[in-house]
């Protein structure tokens, strides 16, 4: 099931282990392709720009981060939904990723942070094969980084849209992976 609102329509994930569940399997098997979290800039975005509306709905997945954005779907399907912070489900993403032996590329923040959020997830068993910070030049190397390292799940934190746009160029190259944007949320991990 899914929710219009306005050119967006969201998913009705009833709460994260569905969503985690459906990015990788009970076997491990990773899904191809997005997901992108939808709260209110962002639907007020794609409603002032079509562009936006596009990249938005070029996503495999949307799903409902705002509040606001929950409330709205919980009215309009009158069943319960929980709100699905993209923070927190990225680091559940990854707590799966352990469990699974899935290969993760970080990408995205500064480098000291990037350094930072490497080190911890490794505490926690997850198979980090590679990262490169959101202050790259070339992106043809990072790509290609990317490709020789096998990995399946790439989290890219560098903010909206830029992360939505690189994500968008990097899909069609890498069809096997499963790309996530997460925003700030490797300064918030390390902070
Ligand atoms: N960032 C990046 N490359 C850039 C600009 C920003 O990697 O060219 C990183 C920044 O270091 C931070 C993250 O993107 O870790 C989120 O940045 P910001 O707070 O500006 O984005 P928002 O969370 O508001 O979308």
């Amino acid at each position: 099931a899914s929710v219009c609102i306005g050119p967006v329509e969201v998913g009705a994930w009833q709460h994260q282990q569905q969503l985690l569940e459906h990015i990788i399997d009970h076997e491990g098997q990773v899904l191809a392709g997005s997901a992108i979290a939808i709260n209110p800039e962002k639907v007020m975005a794609a409603r002032a720009e079509p562009e936006v509306a596009r990249m938005l709905g070029n996503a495999s997945i949307r799903y409902a981060d705002g509040i606001g954005v929950v409330m709205l779907m919980r009215r309009r399907l009158q069943q319960p939904l929980q709100r699905i912070p993209g923070c927190e489900l990225w680091q559940q993403l990854m707590l799966r990723c352990a469990r699974f032996d899935v290969p993760v590329y970080l990408v995205g923040a500064k480098a000291n942070v990037l350094a930072q959020t490497r080190d911890k997830l490794q505490q926690q068993q997850v198979p980090v094969v590679g990262a490169t910070d959101g202050y790259f030049e070339d992106e043809q190397q990072l790509l290609a980084d990317i490709r020789q390292s096998g990995a399946k799940v790439i989290p890219v934190a560098m903010g909206s849209p830029r992360q939505e746009r690189l994500i968008e160029r990097l899909r069609p190259e890498l069809p096997g992976c499963f790309f996530m944007g997460v925003g700030g949320s490797f300064d918030v991990f390390t902070g």
